[in-house]
């Protein structure tokens, strides 16, 4: 039986992917043997990419990888929102504001979450990062979004908190 839990949810979200953001490495082992079906939105130490038709080229009735997806696939419904190196610090916020009818059930622990993406930031970014984990609702990340704002004025490099699904 397939460890996988949306096989009877009829929205399969992997066919109808906005894009989704994964290392250097993964792209390598799971998207550049199928290069013609995807497109790279934003390149670099992380890559933005997005599949041709919305379609996973590895969705065949459910995930063919599941086993071993990339850490974008695993932490849904935990979204990755912004990776950025600042120095020699990583930022990297996410947020979990996505509809899913078994939501309560896929969703990790804050502490899986973190785990999860300091491992795609290490993954990415090498030993000479350390990564910072923020969520947007966090007091943290607004106060840090506000100082930034202030600083360079550069309102559109940051959202601010996505509306309640
Ligand atoms: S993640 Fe949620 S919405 Fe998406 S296919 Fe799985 S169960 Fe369905
Ligand atoms: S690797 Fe699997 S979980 Fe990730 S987008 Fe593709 S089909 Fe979906």
């Amino acid at each position: 039986m397939s460890p996988n839990p949306c096989l009877d949810c009829e929205t399969n979200c992997c066919t109808r992917l906005s894009s989704i953001r994964v290392s250097q490495n993964e792209f390598e082992s799971y998207f550049a043997p199928r290069r013609d079906e995807v497109v790279v939105l934003n390149d670099g130490p992380i890559l933005e990419i997005a599949m041709k038709g919305g379609v996973c080229p590895h969705f065949n009735r459910e995930c063919t990888a599941y086993e071993g997806r990339p850490v974008e696939c695993e932490l849904f419904p935990h979204t990755t929102h912004r990776i950025r190196a600042i120095g020699p610090f990583v930022l990297a916020t996410y947020h979990h504001r996505v509809v899913c009818p078994i939501r309560s059930e896929l969703l990790a622990t804050d502490a899986r979450a973190r785990e999860l993406i300091t491992a795609l930031v290490r993954d990415a970014y090498g030993g000479r990062c350390w990564p910072i984990l923020l969520r947007e609702d966090a007091p943290v990340y607004q106060l840090l979004r506000r100082a930034y704002l202030a600083l360079t004025g550069r309102g559109q490099e940051w959202r601010g908190p996505l509306p309640e699904a």
